[in-house]
């Protein structure tokens, strides 16, 4: 039964979107998608996937043209390609699940990216699988992220877990066949319940809390991404006459805040 308690102990993350994605915006599950890929920054080998990641975060609020969306999903199809390529030509055993988010053009594209990788390895060394498959999956959470063909939270969260599999994991078999990094995956599910916290029992915003105060310590927790300011947003809160447990807990608690943190998005009125 889908209740409280499976919330609080679910594992299924596939699952826990499954859930939330009737219920809740778009821009969360964005949000929640450019988290799961600003975790795994520094495994993009390419500046272009980590710039296409920043403007997915700006799109979920509309802060950017459609126009630049394109062209950063443009670029971050470029960054993935070549590797993608790369990976099928070192292991010969393509994984192309994110190719579903290809437009036609792209999947041309990939195909010159492949006769290129195959031309390099020829004259290149073996370059390690494990750095090759990392890259490839960093590239394709990011590419996924930004793309206006992929559904947010399709397979994103899988792909970064892979990224993370094959960049610690020196046995090459093991990583590829673990299904993703499980301390990753955790951090995922914990991302998860900052965003979308608990859907079976909301907090519902008391207007006197939104003191001036409140309001400019959240506005610029927000927009400085300064989330190590949330235990000072809870005293404030409590100086309004919020005794909410919920919220001060979360803004006290240690643990990843990110954009989209949902006692954040209750003070702003964001959905
Ligand atoms: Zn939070």
């Amino acid at each position: 039964m889908i209740d409280f308690e499976w919330w609080l102990n679910n594992e299924d993350l596939g699952r826990m979107v499954d859930y939330v994605r009737s219920r809740s915006s778009k821009r969360k599950l964005q949000l929640f998608d450019c988290a799961c890929c600003t975790r795994i920054r520094h495994l993009m080998t390419d500046p272009r996937s980590q710039a296409a990641v920043k403007v997915a975060e700006l799109r979920a609020d509309e802060l950017v043209e459609e126009k630049e969306v394109l062209d950063a999903a443009h670029q971050a199809a470029n960054a993935y390609l070549p590797i993608a390529a790369m990976a099928d030509v070192v292991y010969g055993d393509p994984n192309w699940s994110a190719l579903d988010a290809l437009s036609a053009d792209d999947a041309e594209r990939l195909e010159e990216a492949y006769r290129s990788a195959i031309a390099l390895h020829r004259t290149e060394p073996s370059p390690d699988r494990n750095s090759v498959f990392s890259a490839f999956h960093a590239a394709g959470a990011a590419y996924l992220t930004i793309s206006p063909n992929a559904d947010p939270v399709h397979d994103v969260s899988y792909w970064a877990c892979a990224a993370v599999a094959h960049a610690t994991n020196p046995d090459f078999e093991a990583a590829y066949a673990s299904g993703g990094d499980a301390a990753e995956s955790v951090a995922h599910r914990r991302l998860f319940g900052d965003i979308f916290g608990n859907p079976f029992q909301p907090v519902v915003l008391v207007r006197t809390w939104l003191t001036s105060t409140v309001v400019s310590l959240a506005t610029g927790i927000y927009d400085d991404r300064a989330f190590d300011r949330l235990p000072i947003l809870a005293d404030a809160l409590e100086d309004a006459g919020c005794d909410n447990q919920d919220l001060l807990k979360h803004c006290r608690e240690p643990g990843e805040h990110v954009r989209g943190c949902w006692c954040v998005d209750l003070l702003l009125d964001k959905s």
